[in-house]
């Protein structure tokens, strides 16, 4: 999960990060107000979760209340790379001496943490990487051990953060490594970490995204996720354990195993058709499980066919069958279905289906035939959705 600037400050303090004084404002008179509290000159910032909002004229500095209003006006209901701004983070403006940038993040290949610090901060990292790489002093941090201030200070010398930053950087480090470890952060980004004119080090930006196999240890997340958001089926196929991603296309994908969903989003694609959501069901898929997946594809409006690729494995086809006649019982499909079922026990599984099939649930001996007939059953004017369409 992705929190908002805002909301990356608010967790950053939780820690000791320093960041500046400011408030939220949905509306321009909020803005004025926040501005008052946090004391002139401020700075009016949109909250979006995207990068670039500064290049994007999300960003502004506001003097007084008539530059506030002019500047909140402007940036509520501007549209950044696709995301409407609904909320500005209003703050103390900071007179800054240096942009630097600081990070922990997950380093997959090397299986441990990496930080990344920069001198040059400010612009985008994968900018400073591309242009001038040296500039990005990295260190890996063993999260066993974690970052002792011995070794964040060594880094912050290997960076060559300005002399009057030194001490006070490293501290921040220290702090930012604590929010990633235990606030079980999946990144935690500054950028810019500034020195002020007058001498501090601190967070003028802050992007956090955690890790969200973490929710179950963090109750207060909870405030967090009611901003969130999030595409209602995926939230749908939550609230039911589903292994669930939404897409965009009009094929309806209920697969048992990661792997197969995969596959099964590529094999509709391989044939012309488009997956409208990768569903894994897992092993061992019952009635209820399958009940649950056919509902969550059902209650999405772009699907006209559902493609049920079952293999059996320790998974039973039979077991899958059950559930598949089950889940119709329960569940008013208004999309038709095409079943591929293979592996152990698919004989049964399949004798335990063959009453059952219609126009509306098909059967197909292969998972490229399946996939054909699930494509061309999507365009077939029987399919749901035609009449709302045409
Ligand atoms: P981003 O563009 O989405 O990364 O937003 P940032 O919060 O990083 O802000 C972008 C830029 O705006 C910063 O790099 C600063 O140059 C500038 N900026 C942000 N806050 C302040 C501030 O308090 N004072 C000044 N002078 N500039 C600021
Ligand atoms: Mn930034």
């Amino acid at each position: 999960m992705d929190l908002y600037e805002y909301q990356g400050k608010q967790y950053f303090a939780r820690y000791g990060i320093p960041t500046s004084a400011g408030g939220v404002a949905d509306s321009v008179e909020e803005a004025v107000v926040q501005a008052q509290a946090a004391g002139y000159p401020v700075v009016v910032k949109a909250q979006v979760k995207v990068g670039g909002r500064g290049k994007a004229g999300g960003i502004k500095l506001a003097a007084d209340a008539e530059e506030v209003r002019r500047h909140a006006g402007a940036i509520l209901g501007m549209d950044i790379k696709g995301h409407v701004v609904h909320r500005l983070w209003v703050e103390h403006a900071s007179d800054i001496a240096k942009e630097y940038y600081a990070s922990f993040t997950l380093d997959r290949p090397a299986k441990t943490y990496l930080g990344m610090l920069s001198k040059e901060g400010g612009v985008e990292i994968e900018e400073v990487a591309a242009t001038n790489p040296g500039a990005i002093a990295r260190i890996h941090v063993d999260p066993v051990r974690g970052l002792d201030l011995a070794t964040a200070r060594r880094w912050v010398d290997d960076a060559g953060l300005d002399d009057a930053a030194r001490v006070q950087a490293a501290d921040v480090l220290v702090a930012l490594y604590r929010c990633y470890d235990e606030g079980d952060c999946d990144l935690a980004e500054v950028n810019p970490l500034i020195l002020t004119a007058d001498g501090r080090v601190h967070a003028l930006d802050a992007k956090v995204t955690l890790d969200d196999n973490a929710r179950f240890r963090h109750p207060e997340w909870e405030e967090f996720e009611a901003t969130e958001t999030e595409d209602p089926r995926e939230q749908m196929a939550r609230e039911r354990g589903l292994n669930y991603v939404g897409l965009s296309g009009d094929v309806g994908i209920i697969a048992n195993g990661a792997g197969l969903a995969m596959s099964t989003c590529d094999v509709v694609n391989q044939v012309g058709g488009s997956p409208a959501n990768f569903l894994d069901i897992g092993g061992g898929a019952n009635a209820d499980v399958m009940a649950a997946a056919l509902e969550v594809i059902n209650a999405d409006p772009a699907v006209r066919t559902i493609f049920v690729n079952i293999f059996g494995g320790i998974t039973r086809v039979d077991e899958v069958a059950k559930g598949v006649i089950e889940a119709l019982a329960r569940v008013d499909l208004r999309s038709p279905i095409v079943l591929r079922l293979d592996g152990t026990n698919a004989e049964e599984g399949r004798a335990l289906l063959r009453p059952h099939l219609s126009e509306r649930l098909v059967a197909e001996p292969t998972m490229l035939e399946a996939a054909k007939r699930a494509v061309a059953m999507a365009v077939m004017p029987g399919a749901r959705g035609t009449e709302e369409r045409a």
